[in-house]
C-alpha cells in the first residue's frame, strides 16, 4: 500500500491491512508464520523553514502483530517470536537533510526515516519494524547446548561421543575459544 503525499495533503490516511506470509520479503533468515496485521494512521507534517521553504514530512503511527520464526543461533532449531509492536515514525523527503544542519524534529518521540518520490510504501516500514522487533540473537533456551562442532549433532537431544576426546589440556583451550565463538 502506497501512502501518497497527494492524499495526505487533503486528509490523514487511516490504514488497516493484513499481509499473508510471503507478501513481504523478510530475507532468508526470518519466516512469517501467521498473517501480519497492521493498523494506524499517516499524517502530513509540514515543517516551515524560513519564509518560503516548507518540508513535507510523513508521520506514520500504528501497530503491527504477527508471529515470526527464526533459527536458534546455536542449534538452528526454529524458534517462534510472537511480535507486537507500536511505532511512531517520521519520514522526511530523501535529501532534505543532506548538506544542511540537522533540522529540528517536530516530535522528539518520533524516529526519523526518509521517503522518496510520491509517498511511502507501508510494506517497507512494516518489514523494517518486524525485523526490529526481533532480538539480536535468538536462542531456543538460555542454556541451549548447540551443535557438536565435530559431528554436527544437536547436543540438546543427544550426547555424542566427541566430547570424551576433549580431555587433553590443549583441547580445553580450543574448546574455550570455540565456546566464545559460539556465544
Ligand atoms: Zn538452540
Ligand atoms: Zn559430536
Amino acid at each position: 500500500m502506497l501512502i501518497e503525499l497527494e492524499d495526505l495533503e487533503i486528509n490523514p490516511v487511516d490504514f488497516r491491512e493484513e499481509f499473508s506470509p510471503g507478501a513481504i520479503d523478510l530475507g532468508t533468515e526470518v519466516r512469517q508464520r501467521s498473517p501480519l496485521r497492521s493498523e494506524g494512521r499517516a499524517d502530513l507534517v509540514e515543517e516551515h523553514h524560513g519564509k518560503h521553504k516548507v518540508v513535507q514530512d510523513i508521520r506514520l503511527k500504528g501497530k503491527l502483530e504477527t508471529s515470526l520464526e527464526v533459527a536458534c543461533a546455536r542449534c538452528l532449531d526454529p524458534v517462534v517470536h510472537e511480535v507486537e509492536r507500536n511505532f511512531d515514525l517520521l519520514y522526511r523527503p530523501l535529501g532534505t537533510d543532506s548538506g544542511h544542519e540537522e533540522l529540528s524534529v517536530t516530535d522528539a518521540e518520533a524516529e526519523i526515516g526518509y521517503y522518496q518520490g510520491e509517498g511511502l510504501l507501508l510494506e517497507d516500514t512494516l518489514r523494517e519494524q518486524m525485523l526490529l522487533a526481533l532480538p539480536l540473537k535468538t536462542l531456543c533456551r538460555e542454556d541451549c547446548k548447540g551443535l557438536c562442532p565435530h559431528c554436527g549433532k544437536n547436543l540438546n537431544e543427544i550426547q555424542c561421543v566427541c566430547v570424551e576426546h576433549i580431555e587433553d589440556p590443549r583441547w580445553s583451550v580450543l574448546k574455550e575459544i570455540r565456546d566464545k565463538l559460539n556465544q
